[in-house]
């Protein structure tokens, strides 16, 4: 039997059964356990330095005793510090992207998603780079300045040289005011040859997303193609990371198996990267199994309700306190709303999941991945962030400025945020609100980037931002950072 090792490289032993099974007896055994809880949570509370804010996070076995614990008062409490560790480290921004569909040709066979190959009747379309630069024009014409792009896996249709050359033609896309300037990507796991030339095209965040740390269920989910190697695919992330990626995004398919499992494999994920390359995930999302083409979310037992859903993003913010939190328009307005105050940290609007979905005038269907629940357009998903008191920031800095892996944790750990995070968001929302706003979310907007100024500590940093920002309002000058 594999023993528990979170710097083991084999997925077995980072990714233990056993251990997983013994973290669920505890917390059931546990959850009522009101010391060990308010010990817990007082734990993850952040706490006041010299310099900042630190915060200790949780282990999976501490987490998911949080998870377990059915006490609405604890849940509250939960939910209070979930928001505080949120604020301290993230303030109130909110990074916007989009979802980019390259292509849904997939040689796998991943039961809940309606591009494995079995699927006869779906059509099959893959971007050419001219209709990569219309999609990208299309993004740039509604404000997007970062892309996750998509496919399904296809080393015949969709091999590696096809994903570059489309990061190629998306970063050279310059219309009118617009660019990409992050593109992260979501692509199946390979290998430490490409993870590195995916680095040498400039991306930001590699994406993939576990579906299940569950090995018996993912075999069965996923049944045939090079994606049924579950070890192959639960140690992606350190081939994407000896590839030279240091921003990596996790994620598992909410639906699929028990959540409590799913979420104690998860931070163990998130354990196992920190222990052996010195930095956590950069994100997390939190995706829910949606109907689309042929795939019925009925047909899955595993399905979990909004409750047990904001509990479980918590219950990750509480845990992996410097980690990104990413939900998609999978989510309907309302749970957005809700889940935004409990850790979430960047969001999708405005987004199509269809292969090239964006030149479309009517949202089309043919092609694709799941049905779309907040279908509404960027602009309004901007002026509702602001309604809501969130700054929607569309600032891809960091990543630019070498602020990769954990020397932007150390940014996040030293307080620097406000001096830097805070005013790029301020920034960056001012070029949106000039170049693609109505004018309502502008007017909004100028309301809020005017009382954010007054937010920056610095003297100095809030000076040259609002002249910045003076430039965005009277000139073509953009891309402005620190
Ligand atoms: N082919 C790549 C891979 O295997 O990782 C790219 C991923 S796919 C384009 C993006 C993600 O969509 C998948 O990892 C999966 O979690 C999610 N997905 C697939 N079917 C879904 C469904 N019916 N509802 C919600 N999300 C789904």
């Amino acid at each position: 039997m594999a023993i528990y090792d979170p710097k083991s490289l084999k997925a077995e032993e980072f990714i233990n059964d056993a251990e997983i099974r013994a973290t669920l007896e505890y917390a059931e055994a546990n959850k009522n356990n009101v010391e060990l809880i308010d010990q817990i949570l007082e734990k993850a509370r952040p706490q006041k330095t010299a310099t900042g804010c630190v915060c200790a996070g949780l282990t999976h076995r501490e987490a998911s005793v949080l998870l377990a614990c059915e006490i609405p008062k604890k849940i509250e409490k939960m939910y209070q510090i979930a928001e505080e560790i949120k604020l301290a480290f993230y303030g109130n921004r909110i990074v916007i992207f989009a979802p980019l569909y390259l292509s849904n040709y997939c040689v796998n066979g991943c039961v809940y998603c309606p591009y494995h190959h079995i699927n006869k009747h779906i059509v099959r379309k893959k971007l050419t780079q001219e209709e990569v630069k219309a999609e990208v024009i299309a993004l740039q014409d509604m404000g997007h300045k970062r892309l996750a792009i998509e496919a399904g896996e296809d080393p015949v249709n969709n091999p590696i040289e096809y994903i570059l050359d489309c990061i190629k033609t998306i970063y050279s896309v310059h219309h009118k005011n617009g660019d990409i300037r992050r593109v992260n990507v979501n692509i199946a796991a390979t290998t430490v040859e490409n993870y590195r030339k995916l680095k040498e095209a400039g991306i930001g965040t590699y994406i993939l997303f576990q579906e299940t740390y569950h090995k018996e269920s993912y075999l069965k989910l996923h049944p045939t193609g090079p994606k049924h190697d579950y070890d192959y695919h639960t140690e992606a992330m350190d081939r994407a990371m000896e590839g030279g990626i240091d921003d990596v995004g996790l994620g598992v398919l909410f639906g699929l198996e028990l959540y409590k499992y799913e979420f104690a494999g998860l931070i163990m994920h998130a354990e196992h990267l920190e222990a052996v390359h010195g930095v956590g995930p950069h994100t997390i999302s939190v995706p829910r199994l949606k109907r689309a083409d042929d795939i019925d979310p009925d047909d899955f037992d595993n399905g979990i309700d909004d409750d047990t859903f904001a509990k479980i993003t918590a219950c990750i913010r509480l845990a992996v306190p410097y980690t990104g939190m990413i939900i998609s328009t999978r989510e309907t307005e309302a749970t957005r709303q809700k889940l935004l105050r409990l850790g979430i940290s960047q969001v999708s609007g405005g987004s199509r999941t269809s292969v090239g979905g964006y030149t479309e005038v009517e949202r089309p269907h043919d092609t694709e991945q799941f049905d779309v629940s907040d279908q509404r357009t960027l602009d309004e998903v901007v002026k509702w962030l602001m309604d809501n008191g969130h700054i929607p920031s569309f600032c891809t800095a960091c990543y630019r400025e070498g602020r990769t892996g954990d020397r932007f944790m150390s940014l996040c750990k030293n307080g620097q945020i406000l001096n830097c995070c805070h005013p790029n968001a301020l920034m960056t929302l001012a070029e949106y609100l000039e170049d693609y706003a109505s004018p309502e979310t502008k007017a909004t907007g100028y309301k809020m980037i005017a009382e954010e100024l007054e937010k920056i500590p610095n003297e100095k940093v809030r000076g040259i931002a609002r002249e910045n920002i003076e430039a965005i309002r009277s000139s073509n000058r953009r891309d402005f950072r620190f």
